[in-house]
Parts: C-alpha cells; sequence; structure tokens
C-alpha cells in the first residue's frame, strides 16, 4: 500500500501503525496502547494463533473490522517466552512522546528487536544453557561459522570442512537462530527450520565484515585473533555483527573478545554421536538421564553453561586437563568443595548481570545481587592454593572490587524493588539531594496533621479533615452541616454526598512543594541510577574476566563435589596409545536403576584394537561401550571417572554407530541412516580414534547384514586399526579373531535356570556360548505358546549347520544360485588385493544384486 493510500483509508492512529510495520513486515509488531501492546491485520492472526489468545476487532479502517490480538503489557515477558521459542522475532513498539503534549497520536518508535538468538533479559533465557545466534557462509570445500552469546559477549570463529563436521558442529551449538545466505543452496541441516533466517549475501561481504569487526574490537586489523586462517568464518561474524547491531539498537560494549577455535583442540563427536551418547539430552526425553545430567549439580548458571560446553567439547590438551585435575584433588581433599558450594551460590549468575549492565538494561535487583557477590570475593580468596597451579591462577583472576563493592552498598537499599521506574532504589544517605527530597515528602505529613489542627481551631469544625485523592489532589474536608461560615480563604474544590471539600491558598502551596519533591525525587533516582550503571562500564572487562574464572571455580568445584558422591577416580592420560579401566562403570545407568551395577574391565592395547562383544539381548553390550566412550569423555573434560582406574592414550575422535532408528522426518529408512553413519566412520575413523558398533546390518537382511557387518570390522581393525568395540548378533562374527590379528572375542556373560535366564552383566573372554532369544523373548512378555511355538522351530533349524544356509535350503529353486553367491562374495572379502573398503563397496553391489535375485524368487 502507498503512503497515499495510507492516508486516504486509515485513521491517524493506524496510519502510524503502519508506517511503523512497513520497516518490519516479516516480524510481530507489538504496538503499544495505554496498558498492553496491540497486534493487528495478520500479526494479530499469526499470535492468536501461536499465543491461543483472542482474536478481536479494534473498530475499522478503510471500511473493514481492523483483526487485533493484544497481550497486557505487564506480563509481555511470558508471552515474548513464548514467541522466541517458536522462533519468531518481536519489534517491540513503545510511546515515546508524552500524551499531554501530543497532537493526534502520540509519537511511537520501536525501541529494540527482540529474537531468539539475541537475548540478554533474564525472563527470556534459560537459566542453565547457553543461547546462541550463529550465522554460517560456505564455499565449495569448507564452511566459516561465527556464533555469539549475546548474553556474555562470548564470540567464537571456526572453519570446518565437509558436511559431517558442519552437521556435527551445529548438533554441539544447538544455535537458537542461525543466519544463512539468501544465495546459499538448501542443504539437510538438521536445525529447526523456524531458526534459520535467510540474510542478504551482501552482507557477508569480507571487506565490510573486517571493517565492522574491527570497528566493533577496536583494533586495526583481526590478526591479533588468529582470523587468517578463517576467512570465511570472518565473512560469517561480520553477517550476525551487523545483525545484532540492528536488532538491538545499541552498542554492544560487552563483545569485547573473538577468538577463532580449532577443531582439533578436542575430541570430534559427529551429530548422531553426540545424539547417542545422551551427553544433554536423552533419547527418552530425560534430562536427568544424561551426563550433563548426573554432572551438573554446579552452584552457579554460569558453572553449568560452562560445564555444559565443556562436555559438548572434551579437549584433546592433557596440561590442560592434568591442571583441571590438579584443582579438583585440592578442592576434593578435605571435603573443601563443601565450604566452596554455598559462597558460590550466592555469587549467581554475574556473568549475565553484567552483560545487562553493559546494555545498559540492568535492573535494580541485579545490581544488588552483583553487590552481594562481590562482598563474596574476598571469602572465597582464601581458598588454599600452591602458586603456580591452576587454582592460583584462577583466584588470581577473581579480583577484589572493594570501591565498587563499597559504592553499589552505599547505593542500594538492601532489597530494592524490581524495577527503577516507581523509585525507592537508592539507599538515604547516599545523595544529599534525593535525601532532602525524600524528606519533603516525609515531613509532609508532619505538615498536615499541624495544619489540620490550625484549621479546626480557626473554623471551630472539629470533625474537619485533610486528606489527598489522586485526581483532586490535597483537600479540607467538612461535613454538610458545618459548611457554613467558614474561613473566607476556603475555596470548594468538590463536593460530596455528605460533606464539602476545600482548599487553602496554604494547602495549595505544600501540595506544589510535595508533589514536585515527588518528580524531583523519582527523577534524581533514576539520574543516580543511570551513573552507577555509568560508574560500573569502568571496571566491566575486569569484572567479566573475574565472572569467567568464578564460572570455572563452580565447575571444578562440582567436579570435585560429583567425584565425592559418584566415586569417581583420577583417570591418567598419557602418550602410550590405548586404553586400560578397571572396574568401569555407566554413571547414567548405574545412578538410574535400583539394582547394582557391575563393573567391567577394558583392555585396548597394539595387539588387541578390537573387540567383537557377543551376548543375549539386554546382556548389556550397549552399556559396556557405552560406558567406555562417556569414561574417555569425562576424562577429556579434566574430570574424575567413574572406575577403580583408568589410563588413556591419545583419543582424536569418538564414533558411534548405535541404536537403529528411522529418521522418518529426513525421509530416511533405518538401513540407509545405518550405513550413512557407518560410511561415514569408514571415511573419517584414524587410528586414535574410538568407534562404538552396535549391531551394525540389523536394519537389512541376514545375508548382507552379515557381510557388511563383517567386511566394517575387517576395515576397522586392519586398515584404519581404530580402537573398536563391536557388538554383534552374527554369531559368525565370532570367527574375525581367527582371522585377524588385533581382534578378540568378549561376551557378556548369562545364565539360564529352569527356563529362564539371569544376566550377570561382566564382561568375560571368549564368544557367548548361544543368543538366549527366546528366554529373553520369555522375559518380555512374548505369550508362552508363541515361545513353544518357537523352540520347536529352532530345533528344526538348528539341525541345519547354519540359518543361512537353512534359508537357502527352505527355497531349493534359489538356493544354488544364491549359495554360489554367497561364497563369492565371502572369497571376495578377503583377498589381500582387495581393501576391506573395496570389499564394502562391492558388497554394495551384491546386495542390490540379492535383492533383484530375492523379488524374482519370491513369487508371492
Ligand atoms: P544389550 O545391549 O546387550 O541388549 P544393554 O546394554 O542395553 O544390553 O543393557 C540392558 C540393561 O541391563 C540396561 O538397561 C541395564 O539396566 C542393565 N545393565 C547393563 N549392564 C549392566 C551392568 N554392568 N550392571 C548392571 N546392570 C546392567
Amino acid at each position: 500500500m502507498s503512503l497515499k493510500e495510507i492516508n486516504e483509508k486509515h485513521t491517524p492512529m493506524m496510519q502510524q501503525y503502519l508506517r511503523i510495520k512497513a520497516d518490519y513486515p516479516d516480524i510481530l509488531l507489538f504496538y503499544r496502547m495505554g496498558d498492553f501492546y496491540e497486534l493487528f491485520f495478520d500479526d494479530a492472526h499469526k499470535a492468536a494463533n501461536l499465543l491461543d489468545i483472542t482474536l478481536t476487532a479494534r473498530g475499522q479502517s478503510a471500511g473493514e473490522p481492523i483483526p487485533m490480538a493484544g497481550v497486557p503489557y505487564h506480563a509481555v515477558d511470558n508471552y515474548l517466552a513464548r514467541l522466541v521459542k517458536l522462533g519468531k522475532s518481536i519489534a517491540i513498539c513503545e510511546q515515546t512522546g508524552d500524551p499531554a503534549t501530543s497532537k493526534g497520536p502520540v509519537e511511537r518508535k520501536v525501541v529494540r528487536i527482540v529474537t531468539p538468538g539475541t537475548l540478554t533479559d533474564e525472563a527470556l533465557l534459560e537459566e542453565r544453557q547457553d543461547n546462541l545466534l550463529a550465522a554460517i557462509f560456505a564455499d565449495a570445500d569448507s564452511t566459516g561459522i561465527a556464533t555469539l552469546d549475546m548474553a556474555s559477549g562470548r564470540f567464537r570463529l571456526q572453519q570446518v570442512s565437509g558436511i559431517e563436521a558442519l552437521l556435527g558442529e551445529l548438533e554441539r551449538l544447538q544455535p537458537a537462530e542461525l543466519l544463512l545466505s539468501e544465495d546459499q543452496p538448501e542443504q539437510d541441516w538438521q536445525t529447526p527450520l523456524n531458526c534459520l533466517k535467510r540474510q542478504p549475501p551482501w552482507r557477508f561481504d569480507p571487506d565490510s565484515a573486517n571493517r565492522l569487526l574491527c570497528e566493533q574490537f577496536q583494533t586495526r586489523d583481526l590478526r591479533g585473533f588468529g582470523c587468517d586462517d578463517a576467512p570465511l568464518a570472518v565473512r560469517a561474524a561480520g553477517c550476525l555483527l551487523h545483525y545484532v547491531q540492528e536488532t538491538q539498537h545499541d552498542v554492544l560494549p560487552h563483545i569485547c573478545d573473538l577468538r577463532v577455535e580449532q577443531r582439533e583442540d578436542s575430541i570430534i563427536l559427529d551429530a548422531a554421536s553426540r545424539r547417542n551418547l545422551e551427553l544433554e539430552y536423552s533419547l527418552s526425553d530425560q534430562p536427568q538421564h544424561t551426563l550433563a545430567g548426573i554432572l551438573d549439580h554446579c552452584a552457579t548458571p554460569m558453572g553449568s553453561r560452562l560445564l555444559r560446553r565443556w562436555i559438548h567439547r572434551p579437549l584433546r590438551k592433557h596440561r590442560i586437563l592434568r591442571q583441571r585435575q590438579q584443582v579438583i584433588a585440592c578442592l576434593y581433599d578435605q571435603h573443601r568443595f563443601e565450604t566452596l558450594q554455598p559462597l558460590l551460590r550466592q555469587v549467581g549468575d554475574i556473568e549475565r548481570i553484567l552483560t545487562r549492565i553493559a546494555l545498559k538494561s540492568a535492573r535494580p535487583r541485579d545490581l544488588s545481587r552483583l553487590c552481594t557477590a562481590l562482598g563474596l570475593l574476598p571469602e572465597i580468596h582464601k581458598l588454599p592454593a600452591k602458586p603456580g597451579d591452576r587454582l592460583a591462577e584462577l583466584l588470581q583472576q577473581i579480583s577484589e572490587f572493594p570501591q565498587v563493592y563499597t559504592l553499589l552498598q552505599n547505593a542500594l537499599i538492601e532489597t530494592p524493588p524490581l524495577l527503577i521506574r516507581d523509585g525507592g532504589v537508592i539507599a538515604p544517605g547516599y545523595d544529599e539531594e534525593l535525601d532532602e527530597l525524600r524528606s519533603l515528602q516525609a515531613n509532609a505529613d508532619q505538615f498536615l496533621s499541624e495544619l489540620e489542627e490550625r484549621e479546626r481551631q480557626r473554623s471551630g469544625v472539629n470533625s474537619l479533615k485533610v486528606g489527598y485523592n489522586r485526581v483532586h489532589g490535597y483537600y479540607i474536608e467538612v461535613s454538610r452541616l458545618h459548611s457554613e461560615n467558614l474561613p473566607e480563604n476556603y475555596q470548594r474544590r468538590q463536593t460530596l454526598k455528605a460533606a464539602e471539600r476545600y482548599i487553602t491558598p496554604e494547602l495549595k502551596a505544600l501540595e506544589d512543594r510535595v508533589l514536585s519533591a515527588n518528580e524531583r525525587a523519582l527523577a534524581r533516582e533514576k539520574q543516580l541510577y543511570e551513573q552507577l550503571l555509568n560508574t560500573l562500564h569502568d571496571d566491566l572487562t575486569e569484572l567479566q574476566a573475574s565472572a569467567r574464572a568464578l564460572a570455572e571455580l563452580d565447575v571444578l568445584n562440582t567436579l570435585a563435589e560429583r567425584a565425592q558422591s559418584l566415586q569417581l577416580n583420577p583417570p591418567t592420560l598419557d602418550e602410550t596409545p590405548g586404553l586400560e579401566i578397571q572396574c568401569g562403570r555407566h554413571p547414567v545407568i548405574e545412578r538410574a536403576q535400583s539394582e547394582p551395577f557391575t563393573p567391567n574391565d577394558i583392555h585396548l592395547h597394539d595387539n588387541q584394537r578390537m573387540l567383537v562383544i557377543t551376548g543375549p539381548n539386554m546382556g548389556g553390550k550397549s552399556t559396556y561401550m557405552r560406558q567406555t566412550a562417556l569414561i574417555v569423555l569425562m576424562a577429556h573434560i579434566g574430570s574424575y571417572v567413574p572406575a577403580d582406574s583408568a589410563r588413556i592414550g591419545p583419543i582424536d575422535r569418538i564414533f558411534t554407530r548405535i541404536g537403529a532408528s528411522d529418521d522418518l522426518a529426513g525421509g530416511r529408512s533405518t538401513f540407509m541412516v545405518e550405513m550413512t553413519e557407518t560410511a561415514n566412520i569408514l571415511h573419517n575413523a584414524t587410528a586414535q580414534s574410538l568407534v562404538l558398533m552396535d549391531e551394525i546390518g540389523r536394519g537389512t537382511s541376514t545375508f548382507d547384514g552379515l557381510s557388511l557387518a563383517w567386511a566394517c570390522a575387517q576395515a576397522l581393525v586392519q586398515e584404519i586399526h581404530a580402537w573398536t568395540l563391536f557388538a554383534t548378533h552374527y554369531f559368525e562374527l565370532t570367527r574375525l579373531p581367527d582371522e585377524q590379528p588385533g581382534c578378540a572375542n568378549v561376551h557378556l556373560d548369562a545364565v539360564e535356570h529352569d527356563h529362564g535366564i539371569v544376566f550377570m552383566h561382566k564382561v568375560l573372554p571368549g564368544p557367548a556360548s548361544k543368543s538366549y532369544g527366546l528366554q529373553v523373548a520369555a522375559l518380555a512378555g512374548v505369550p508362552q505358546s508363541v515361545i513353544r511355538q518357537a523352540k520347536d522351530k529352532l530345533t528344526q533349524l538348528e539341525t541345519s549347520a547354519c540359518p543361512v544356509q537353512n534359508k537357502i535350503q527352505s527355497k531349493p529353486a534359489a538356493a544354488e544360485n544364491r549359495s554360489s553367491m554367497l561364497a563369492d562374495m565371502l572369497k571376495k572379502i578377503s583377498p589381500d588385493d582387495l581393501s576391506p573398503r573395496e570389499a564394502l563397496a562391492l558388497l554394495y553391489q551384491l546386495k542390490k544384486q540379492l535383492e533383484d535375485h530375492t523379488l524374482q524368487e519370491t513369487p508371492e
């Protein structure tokens, strides 16, 4: 609609609304009307749907009713929180003019834009989770990723190659909002689509990105940040910063640090492995049954967020990990963590408070919490630490701020109100002018009762009262009976049923003084509050550094407490290849179940790089494999581990191919998911990788399942030499160790009794003797009649040499054909001139052929 059309058809208020809305066509506009934010037209329809609020109409414009939905301003945070969770952005349009002096609609302006990735309000953020804005920019080979945690100012860049790496990182970062150029092709991002925000391509321009970043960090170039190796990430960062500046309408002094992260510094986990290991989100949606769930007992929200970042990015630098272990040891010693935890609990979330101070959106209680935290620092500094160790370093980074502390203590009352708007925040004695204005207010009561007494005597009316109401101000009230013969200077202000109200010049003068004192006191308080925020700015960088160190101290303190509560022990990290764990346990399952947990050992070394794990379903195979991965991962965040002892050599990646689940949303079958994950492992695993393969091949027929499993196992042990745990239900695979050096069989013990089965959960050497499938089925409640039939069938089948052959014999016409094909296939897997990867490719072809045959030969 043109401006002219708008002006002709709409009321002045609607004209104003439409003019503002034209600047924000794609986001919801919350338009302030008195005590409400209102949404109109399409926005009203959307909001009514998303928030389940009533859709009504507000008058008419251009002859049509205007659809309208509204939310009360005092509850707006609640509605905003729901909208940002749904990935929506909201422009907040406030009344900025003075209604008393405005002709036509009062002036309004969009004062901020709330977007899911740029939140800093306490009410809109998850306390214990980072909330990231991310931007990515890709060329043919690599992708640059920039992320900003607006609520802490943490700005990170990295560059990765290949789609798997990108997906792994996105799974780690879980951005709330992801910026992507309009001209980048659609990909299978696996991020909720509502978090994708397309941006014009020019925002990724390298020169303007450089300029913008240099301006933000006040540097001449970006070399000091190590950005030379990450040019694509710098372009992504340029777009990101542009977006933040545009939506925040303000400078961002808390973003003062930029770091380039190297993916190789951490143990790399692909997206599927992150999910499979249930680091922060469990596959069954029970957050307490995750690694983060059992480790995160942090005293401060900023500690929780840091711990989660560590869990998602286990470090490979043994030096740093050993330092962390030292701090844990010191805090564990004599239960020091018990002293520190309550102190840290009172420190609270100063990281986010400091951001709000930087953005000048801090509320009075933010400042009083900061004050409490600062008051505790001298106590925290008393922790004994050896000079030169990490604990001493952390304590050194936590400065004491005696001046800031005294300032805040003097400036604020003990429990200030939520908002500065109504005053009552600044303490008495802090500012002379404010005290004077306040004493005028307080003394008014005294003046009034004196005045009342004088007027009673002057008028001779004993029931005369002095009162106040908001509309008429101060008055002298006299009952109708006595309203004759009052002193001359009584002017009538208001007539009630039984009384008359008057004002006198003396009372009017008092009123002027008191009311203006009120207003002036409030204005003075706001001014003092601003000054306070500005003063705090001077120490912002140092305060931020202290907050970071306090968060780390909190995490290490928690890990010390966890070490005791969960009976964890320090692992040894060294450069000798291999993995030796004595009495390892699964930290999550151990806590989640009431039965005692059976610890198990694991030994992987140069002569034993792969374990083929067999045993009954429910026997504990997956648990054994996952606990190994979790122990390795915990060791690489610096934590103690659930084992009597553990020695861990260099590990570069952890891969898991666990649990077959259909990716229905992505349109991929179980088998396809399984093969994609397997292909990723075979392409990327190295001799330093830990690979968990659970039941690979289950998603397809016995033939190709077995063959694929065999070929994969062989590739992993023979060609890649990865540390591999290979759980399988294919008994044929237990023959692999006979042929392959570096490969051994282990099994999960189970004992049969009275037609039932007891799982011992103990890992023993050698292959399992049988699979106990029927016993497990009976345990699961499959009816006895079916179990009996299955037993008969099993006996029948067991008379033949192998189930595969049996299947072939049941269809004589196809048998010859297939068995020769199988023989061919198995022959081709092992010859010296064929690498296992080639064998795998060959098997894919054979699978296809087998499927074709099956189709031809099974007329039903
Ligand atoms: P599998 O992979 O062999 O089918 P799981 O590893 O899924 O078996 O284990 C099945 C269940 O057995 C687990 O959920 C857990 O309750 C229990 N379990 C597994 N390992 C142990 C153990 N070492 N000690 C005690 N209980 C265990």
